[in-house]
């Protein structure tokens, strides 16, 4: 299974309609935190998500309203009696941010807190997928992420197979692992002559707070789903410029450059209680876009 669960749809403060920034994405058995604002762990729990499958806590910055509800997660998992280590992956300044909670609060957890701070690259290596990480345009050092399947392998063409008389059973798993088997006359049968083309892997990304920026589009480049701040309209572009935001349609540009299959919009300001007229100037730009709403979720 592949799939984003979004936790928190909304921007700088929770409000009854949307908590603030978090996405649960999960690729089969891991589960990674893709931000933890306020009230993340109820989300999660009304999700009905599994702390034990949580692979990693990325932080994409250290404004509140992403990192506010990292504490209180670590700790509960803590008490919930976590032996197995966490990731925690964030810009640079999560350690020391980690170390003074430590410090102040004078409590750790009682797990092991793999801290990983990075400016860019693969950040987590999970089997057949990996979670990359690149800086955005924000004001402060700001990530956004992208956990993407490794390339996949051709589809297995049966009716070649048959035709080449590779014997039903174990040399169709070996053709598909690359290996070359002998047919029933004798004959070598090679991979290439029963699999189509290498297909590219899926991909969700996650761009929090960030203005339009080359890094992003290059991060959210031919992604199944890309989750992208649209803060505020067209109307408010100077604001958003000036706060480090995207508008809904800066985000459908993006979108479109790209080449995604798919844009989900969040990060929308408590100032849309009804967020249709964002929607619809992004989809005059991008046509397969929606609005992120909390507990919502898509599975590739
Ligand atoms: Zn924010
Ligand atoms: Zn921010």
């Amino acid at each position: 299974m592949f799939r984003a669960v979004i936790l928190g749809s909304g921007a700088s403060l929770p409000t009854l309609q949307r908590q603030t920034a978090a996405v649960a994405v999960q690729y089969e058995g891991d589960v990674y935190l893709l931000d933890c604002g306020e009230g993340t762990q109820l989300q999660w729990r009304r999700a009905g998500l599994r702390f034990g499958r949580l692979r990693a806590v990325c932080i994409s910055h250290l404004h509140g309203d992403h990192i506010n509800g990292l504490v209180g997660l670590l700790q509960t998992l803590s008490l919930a009696d976590r032996k197995e280590p966490l990731v925690l992956c964030g810009p640079p300044g999560i350690r020391e941010y980690w170390k003074a909670i430590c410090r102040y609060q004078g409590v750790g957890v009682g797990y092991s807190l793999d801290i990983r701070e990075s400016e860019g690259g693969e950040v987590i290596r999970g089997k057949d997928h990996g979670l990359r990480c690149a800086l955005l345009d924000h004001g402060v050092r700001t990530l956004g992420f992208s956990v993407c399947e490794d390339e996949r392998p051709g589809r297995f063409d049966i009716a070649a197979a048959e035709q080449l008389g590779v014997a039903v059973g174990p040399d169709y798993g070996r053709l598909q692992r690359g290996e070359t088997v002998t047919s029933e006359t004798g004959a070598t049968v090679g991979p290439e002559q029963v699999l189509g083309a290498a297909r590219p892997g899926r991909g969700i990304v996650y761009t929090a707070d960030t203005r339009p920026c080359v890094a992003a589009v290059e991060l959210a480049r031919d992604a199944s789903l890309f989750i992208c701040d649209a803060t505020f309209g067209t109307e408010l572009e100077r604001e958003a410029r000036a706060r480090g935001h995207c508008t809904a349609a800066q985000a459908a540009r993006m979108a479109t450059e790209a080449g995604v299959d798919r844009l989900l919009l969040t990060h929308i300001s408590a100032r849309y209680h009804d967020a249709r007229p964002l929607l619809a100037e992004a989809v005059e730009v991008f046509a397969n876009t929606e609005v992120a709403s909390d507990l919502m979720e898509i599975t590739l």
